[in-house]
């Protein structure tokens, strides 16, 4: 079943036109990812799902109306959202962050439910409990940024280029816990510039350039599609 539908939608920034009428859709329980090189579109494709963006066309989440729905209602829908450079809080810690990940739960048994969920994902985490989130590495704040978008018990998790700037060991773990966290259900739209890895976890593929849908299939058939190889493996 469709989780989250987007169709023609448009976004513009300005006199420019980055989104130029996107349909794309994500099943429930699927990791969909979005390929495409710098300034297509990707980011804003995501921004417009969290009603970061102003847009036309339509988007649909869980059944419901979400065109003209800001950021917060998007958050109350299920909608996490893990942006771009992994901005987490660089003052607070660990803890911290991922309390502020589930600011809306009133239960502190529940919020602390939920922290050993996330441990359980990213034991790294949890030895650095008390570290401040801005000493960590780039690889634990990509982690500490997911985990605390897990607090809010997301219906759909919206990730950024989690592999920005990240040395290629530490992209193979935060992909293996993306991978891990769908196997338990979670439904993901990941943004990529690293596609070759991003189509090796995906169940299907989006290839944007230019604020366009150019291709969509299973991830295994764009991986071996020749323009995309030519386009994005190279
Ligand atoms: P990257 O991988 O480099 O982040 P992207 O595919 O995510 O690229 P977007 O960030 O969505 O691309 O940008 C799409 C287009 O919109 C680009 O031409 C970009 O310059 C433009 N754009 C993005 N944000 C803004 C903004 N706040 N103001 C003006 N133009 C913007």
């Amino acid at each position: 079943m469709s989780l989250l539908e987007l169709n023609e939608v448009r976004a513009f920034y300005g006199a420019i036109e980055a989104l130029k009428g996107i349909s794309l859709s994500v099943n429930e329980g699927e990791i969909v990812t979005l390929i495409g090189s710098n300034g297509a579109g990707k980011s804003t494709t995501l921004k417009a799902v969290c009603g970061q963006v102003k847009i036309s066309g339509e988007i649909k989440f869980a059944g419901k109306d979400m065109t003209s729905s800001p950021p917060h209602q998007a958050a109350l829908e299920g909608i996490a959202h893990v942006p771009e450079g992994r901005r987490i809080f660089p003052k607070l810690t660990v803890k911290e962050n991922l309390e502020m990940g589930a600011f809306s739960v009133k239960d502190k048994k529940m919020v602390k439910k939920r922290m050993e969920r996330a441990f359980a994902y990213f034991p790294r985490l949890k030895e650095r409990i008390n570290q401040v989130g801005g000493t960590m590495s780039g690889g634990e704040q990509q982690m500490l940024a997911i985990a605390r978008a897990l607090m809010m018990q997301p219906k759909i998790l919206l990730l950024d280029e989690p592999s920005m700037g990240l040395a290629p060991i530490i992209v193979e773990q935060i992909f293996d816990i993306i991978q891990e966290l769908n196997r338990e259900g979670m439904t993901i739209l990941l943004v990529e510039q690293n596609a070759f890895q991003a189509l090796q976890i995906a169940h299907r593929g989006y290839v944007i350039q230019t604020g366009e849908i150019m291709m969509e299939d299973d991830a295994g058939l764009l991986l071996s599609n020749e323009l995309v190889k030519e386009a994005y493996l190279a």
